[in-house]
């Protein structure tokens, strides 16, 4: 529900006009843009708020007196509320500004990580994860002496619980999961894993990029000690992402980064730093894409995610149905709950061939490891063809996608 209560009824139709981008076409074709786990498109009402900030109100944020710079502060202000609402933190101070996931999890890792991991601790991940939630905690593991276990997964690439619980042990501080697989799609039971790591004192990092567009988000029911998004996954402004964290963590983390905004007093004798979330928000940020994350929290949220949800399940399903009809291809993670990815081997088939001749149809996939080797590794593969979904595709873009892959895989195979 939108935050003046105001809940939009769902149409395809009238929700497409709405984004500009599908309107062009690619090779002479309509455009099928199916590489929504990537970056979403965006629809006028985030394109209008970057122009009008521009055009309106552009200042620096809480620094000036004047007019423009206090409607800036107020205007990037209310995005961190309307992000607390998204995600149903207690407070505006538990919401950190970053880049996006990826700086969000580096923020944990070399802030929290690097105060409370010690010679012999462990993190605990999983095969799923995406590199941005593996890169970083590997960088800390070896500044301070700490080791990774990696929960594996089956040959479907469900999350194996128990495996998770023989490795978690006193020796965890922290466990980094991701929530919704960007390579395969499928769902995590975080609720379980954070009851499970908090009842051995460990933390919990939940990697939201993928599930924060699909599935409602309450860190204070998840109990969650942080979880990491980025607006650029939600129809929202590239360069932009927040970082929730617990109050009582922040008030503790040191700063991530040095500079102006985030301090209190500075001096050569010493510098004493400003307040969450603040503190970790040094340099002036990245204020217009901020300000037009607003636009798209309020977008997704006048729809309702059970509503948008809804509609790409139905055309997962049917179109999950129609490709695994055609003769050698695969699909990985093909179990019940997969959230909005399609994600498909061609034996004998080249990925990159497939997505090139797709291509040619107008429509736009990924292939390759999807930034999840270590998962491509388990499966013994190099990568796959991976089909997204977002809440302006149609059951005529799910046609052209079939129907094109069909055409595609009858030419190699
Ligand atoms: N985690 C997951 C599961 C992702 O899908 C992505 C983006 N592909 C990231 C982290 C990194 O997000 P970003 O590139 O926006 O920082």
């Amino acid at each position: 529900m939108a935050s003046d209560g105001h809940t939009r009824p769902f149409d395809v139709r009238s929700i497409r006009a709405d984004f500009p981008i599908l309107r062009r076409t690619v090779k002479g074709k309509p455009l099928v843009y199916l590489d929504n786990a990537a970056t979403t498109q965006k629809p006028q009402a985030v394109i209008d708020a970057l122009t009008a900030y521009y055009t309106g109100c552009n200042a620096n944020v809480h620094r000036g007196i004047h007019t423009l710079a206090d409607e800036a502060t107020a205007a990037f202000e209310a995005t961190r509320e309307a992000a607390r609402r998204f995600i149903g933190a207690a407070s505006t101070d538990e919401v950190v500004f970053t880049r996006g996931t990826t700086e969000s999890i580096n923020l944990v890792a070399a802030s929290w990580g690097r105060e409370h991991l010690r010679q012999g601790d462990e993190i605990i991940l999983s095969t799923l994860e995406h590199h941005s939630n593996i890169v970083p905690w590997q960088m800390v593991a070896e500044e301070r002496g700490a080791r990774i276990r990696v929960v594996p997964v089956d040959e479907n690439g469900t999350f194996l619980y128990d495996e998770f619980l023989k490795l978690l042990s006193g020796r965890t501080r922290i466990v980094s999961i991701v929530h919704v697989s960007n390579a395969l799609g499928v769902v995590q039971p975080v609720e379980d894993i954070i009851r499970a790591a908090h009842a051995v004192g460990a933390r919990v990092l939940v990697d939201g990029a993928q599930s924060s567009v699909h599935l409602d988000i309450d860190v204070q029911r998840l109990d969650c000690d942080f979880f990491a998004c980025s607006a650029h996954k939600i129809y929202g402004p590239t360069g932009v992402g927040i970082l929730y964290a617990k109050r009582s963590l922040l008030a503790t983390m040191a700063p991530y980064q040095g500079g102006g905004e985030m301090i209190r007093e500075v001096r050569f004798s010493g510098t004493t730093y400003n307040d969450p979330p603040y503190r970790f928000e040094a340099g002036t940020p990245n204020i217009a894409d901020v300000v037009a994350f607003r636009a798209a929290i309020e977008y997704v949220e006048a729809i309702g995610k059970p509503t948008i949800r809804a509609h790409e399940d139905t055309l997962l399903a049917e179109v999950s149905e129609r490709i695994r009809r055609i003769p050698g291809v695969r699909i990985l993670g093909d179990i019940p709950g997969r959230i909005g990815v399609l994600s498909f081997t061609v034996e004998g088939v080249h990925p990159q061939d497939i997505g090139i001749l797709l291509d040619n149809q107008g429509v736009a996939v990924r292939t390759g490891h999807h930034c999840t080797q270590p998962l491509m590794h388990r499966f013994g593969i190099a990568g796959t063809t991976r089909a997204s979904l977002a809440m302006y595709n149609t059951p005529e873009d799910m046609d052209i996608f079939a129907t094109s892959l069909e055409k595609v895989v009858r030419m190699l195979s």
